[in-house]
């Protein structure tokens, strides 16, 4: 036989999948997951509908996932309070694979994507699949974006993709909507789509907007949404996009035929037929939040305010040590954000409660060093 140089793209040698480790411990609280099971109503809810739909299953799912769009539209209808028709919705396989499609649908050889660092680390592969550039723009020392220099910054690099993260992960801080009113009109001017990546929005303070409310405003908004964080959902993939008719129509032409299954559609359809039982364990996770929030203060850590469900604080003198006594104890937490930062997840309160045992234990937890 003869000998076979894999012929893989001369960029994607050397790299390494993307992927936190999945770990077999008593207390994950490092991908950002919700915490509680399924009910059980819901589960066997979703279990029939399933079986209802598995004789159909020798015929491709409806390729428009109507059904699933229009029940996305009434969800957020009552969760932001903007109602959108099911033509300004879009579905796929998790947020991360709508945020894919809208780099092939507006990215691309020889056009650049900004986002703000510290933010979501799929952002560069998004653009490395596409053959997009991908430029970071700093965020201040307290993770705030410094609008006016990015608005200089914006007129510089002219990019065709805008992201903006709020919450933003790790950092769990919300983007001001003033903010993103000014990212907006110069990304308008720039003509320049933004992506509002929602992912963590049912999280936010009670009362903050939601940047859906700015859709009829700007044409060149795309807000992401997923219904892997508040619904609990994160194993089904179901991810969605709410954005102008013309955006979502982009995003049908460079999809895969029947890319969203069946399945995933008569599942995500019967969670949201039982959206308020999921919502009432938002509440639960945001009191969890705030709690921790103010214990790891108390502790003397630095803690950055979040508006979502997990929290990065500091500061480590070597935060890999931190994150394996952790570990050592059943506790598998994130290393993520700038050097000497951990982010933790929300977990149950029983969950939690072994979180702050075990960094109670850990040694080398304090700060200073690392200052
Ligand atoms: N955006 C952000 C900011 C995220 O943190 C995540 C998941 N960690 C996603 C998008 C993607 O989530 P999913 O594909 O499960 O919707």
């Amino acid at each position: 036989m003869s000998e076979f140089a894999l012929p893989i793209r001369e960029d994607l040698v050397g790299s390494a999948p993307y992927g936190a480790p999945q770990l077999d411990v008593p207390v994950r609280l490092n991908v950002n997951e919700n915490p509680f099971a399924l009910p059980a109503a819901l589960a066997s809810a979703m279990g029939q509908a399933v079986a209802a739909i598995a004789p159909d299953l020798h015929r491709y799912p409806d390729r428009e996932a109507m059904e699933l769009r229009g029940a996305l539209a009434d969800y957020l209808a009552a969760e932001s309070g903007v109602r959108l028709e099911a033509e300004q919705v879009w579905a796929a396989n998790g947020s991360n694979e709508v945020m894919h499609q809208l780099f092939l649908a507006f990215g691309g050889p020889g056009r650049t994507a900004v986002s703000f660092d510290p933010t979501y680390s799929m952002y560069p592969e998004y653009a490395r699949d596409t053959f997009t550039r991908y430029v970071t723009f700093r965020r201040r020392p307290d993770f705030s974006i410094d609008v006016r220099a990015a608005v200089r910054q914006l007129t510089d690099v002219r990019p065709s993709l805008l992201i903006l993260t709020s919450p933003n992960n790790p950092t769990g801080t919300m983007l001001p909507t003033d903010d993103l009113l000014a990212l907006l009109r110069e990304a308008l001017a720039i003509n320049a789509v933004v992506i509002v990546d929602e992912a963590y929005a049912e999280f936010r303070t009670a009362g903050t907007p939601s940047a859906l409310e700015l859709l009829g405003q700007f044409p060149n908004l795309v807000v992401s949404r997923t219904m892997s964080k508040a619904f609990g959902l994160a194993g089904a993939r179901v991810g969605y996009a709410a954005a102008s008719a013309a955006i979502v129509d982009a995003l049908r032409i460079v999809r895969l035929p029947y890319h969203l299954s069946a399945v995933t559609q008569v599942v995500a359809l019967t969670a949201l037929q039982h959206a308020e039982v999921l919502q009432s364990q938002v509440a639960t996770l945001r009191a969890e939040r705030d709690g921790l929030a103010a214990w790891l203060a108390d502790a003397g850590y630095e803690v950055v305010p979040s508006d979502a469900n997990f929290i990065l604080f500091g500061r480590f003198a070597d935060r890999d040590a931190v994150w394996q006594a952790l570990l050592d104890q059943g506790v598998l937490i994130r290393q993520s954000g700038p050097p000497g930062w951990l982010r933790v997840s929300i977990g149950t309160a029983e969950e939690n409660d072994r979180f702050r045992q075990a960094l109670t234990q850990a040694p080398g937890t304090r700060q200073e060093a690392a200052r």
